[in-house]
């Protein structure tokens, strides 16, 4: 198990890097199951590289990394720069605020002028579903969805996976339940993607109104209950509840929200026994999660999904940065 493993030399690891047929990572859907696989191995021998005391490779020295973050990001962000920077890339972080997109700069014209930087490897997060795909017909380099409004957060799937293949020993044949704010979480589409073609059995869990419609044809069952959509569950992957993305009551009031959805010690017992949980973070404490689980080491993976991150973005720097095997394919 990658967290667990201590001792090794600094040097490259032994396996061999990941492929991706395409050229950007802007989806779960750009993945075949053997290309994840390959990716988690990677990322599995980049591990013990993070425990070492000098944690640098050169692999990706002389190229050049943009983080282009256009929402706020703690986590995603200074993961991507801490795996650049692990690679031995030229880490640039654009903060947009002062850059001239607040001046109206249109994301065109900021393709243009990435273009003319020479990026090799760009980070992109935006409030737009699809902004990142535009981009990425835009520019030269490749281009990874660091989240894209409510659409997809690719990265933050791998490496939920991850954590859980590090845990568990695998994810096929799990159950894992996905709940609280779906309608406006990229990471829930995202998991449900990746956990159904790494053989997952997916729950999603939460109140109607936060539930897309059509979502029962994601490949998950649907549960409005919190106690049976976890029952028997391995895995309880907890959503934050996007205040920022709703305009409007989606629910009475975040104490009525607890009540219900919020997963407590008690909730927690439906699940199967011994069954971890986790979140992608930020959390909203007393609201979708309560501290007692949140900071229970028994249960919670939450801190042990940031280690892994950085790991899982070494592995998708450098399976970009060798290139698409059909060069110019999506
Ligand atoms: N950090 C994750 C995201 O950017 C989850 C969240 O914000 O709730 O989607």
């Amino acid at each position: 198990m990658a967290e667990r493993r201590t001792g090794v030399k600094k040097s490259e690891p032994r396996t061999s890097p990941a492929h991706f047929r395409n050229k950007h990572l802007l989806s779960i859907g750009d993945l075949d199951r053997f290309e994840v696989e390959n990716l988690l191995d990677r990322a599995e021998a980049f591990a013990p590289l993070l425990e070492q005391p000098i944690k640098k490779l050169d692999t990706l020295r002389g190229r050049t990394l943009i983080n282009l973050f256009f929402e706020s990001s703690t986590r995603t962000q200074s993961s991507f720069e801490l795996a650049g920077k692990r690679m031995g890339a030229d880490v640039v972080n654009m903060s947009v605020k002062s850059s001239s997109v607040a001046k109206g700069e249109t994301l065109i014209d900021t393709a243009a002028t990435l273009n003319a930087m020479r990026a090799d490897l760009l980070v992109v997060r935006h409030g737009a579903s699809g902004a990142a795909e535009l981009l990425a017909r835009k520019v030269d380099c490749a281009v990874i969805n660091a989240g894209d409004g409510k659409h997809e957060h690719p990265t933050q799937a791998l490496l939920d996976a991850f954590t859980i293949r590090s845990r568990l020993g695998q994810i096929e044949g799990l159950t894992i339940a996905i709940c609280g704010d779906v309608l406006h979480s990229r990471v829930a589409r995202s998991n449900v993607s990746l956990l159904n073609l790494m053989g997952a059995r997916v729950r999603l869990v939460g109140p109607p109104t936060l539930m897309p419609i059509g979502a029962d044809r994601w490949g998950a069952e649907v549960f409005h209950d919190m106690r049976k959509g976890i029952g028997g569950a391995d895995v309880v992957m907890m959503l934050r509840v996007q205040r920022e993305r709703m305009a409007g009551g989606f629910f009475p009031s975040a104490r009525e929200f607890f009540w219900f959805y919020g997963l407590d010690e008690d909730k927690l017992k439906h699940a199967k026994p011994g069954a971890l949980v986790m979140h992608p973070g930020p959390m909203n404490r007393g609201v979708e999660i309560d501290s007692s689980v949140a900071d229970n080491p028994s249960v919670s993976l939450i801190e042990t999904q940031v280690r892994m991150g950085v790991a899982v973005r070494m592995a998708v720097l450098e399976a970009l940065a060798n290139g698409g095997a059909s060069e110019g394919a999506r």
